[in-house]
């Protein structure tokens, strides 16, 4: 099985998906505008694709709604976001060090996207979140994964 390495830009956290991927999708909402400086790109997969290989630097922070985000503390890359006591991993594409055998398929949140691009790739997109593609039912009835709260001291 194909492995696909990632990492934040100190590598202070360093992961392991175990492939094939899915499809990413970008997702334009207020929080990824905030987190990403532009909007985001990420992919999902479950935990058991998922192995962090070090997290010494791994920070979680939860939003309003109950959405969990990860990041480096030390360098500041946003790396993941989960819904909380969830399972289930969004990976930020761009945190991946290796090439990714996987595309774009669509645009999430577009409702809430600022003004200052376009989008013109032709690629769908969705005014919310589309829970038909972006979120897997079968990720999610599970307990979060345990290793992330091992983190959390
Ligand atoms: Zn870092
Ligand atoms: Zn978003």
């Amino acid at each position: 099985m194909k492995t696909y390495a990632g990492s934040c830009l100190c590598k202070g956290v360093t992961f392991e998906v175990t492939g094939p991927l899915q499809d990413f999708q970008t997702c334009h909402c207020i929080q990824c505008r905030k987190t990403s400086g532009h909007y985001a790109a990420n992919v999902t997969v479950s935990s058991l694709q998922m192995e962090l290989l070090r997290y010494d630097s791994l920070k979680w922070f939860t939003s309003m709604d109950q959405v969990e985000k990860g990041f480096c503390s030390d360098c500041g890359s946003s790396l993941f976001w989960s819904f909380a006591g969830r399972d289930g991993w969004n990976v930020a594409a761009g945190v991946f060090d290796d090439q990714l055998d996987a595309k774009i398929s669509h645009h999430s949140f577009t409702a809430e996207k600022s003004d200052y691009y376009t989008l013109d790739d032709g690629l769908p997109q969705a005014p919310l979140f589309d829970l038909e593609v972006s979120v897997k039912p079968s990720f999610y009835p599970k307990p979060k994964p345990t290793h992330k709260t091992d983190n959390e001291q």
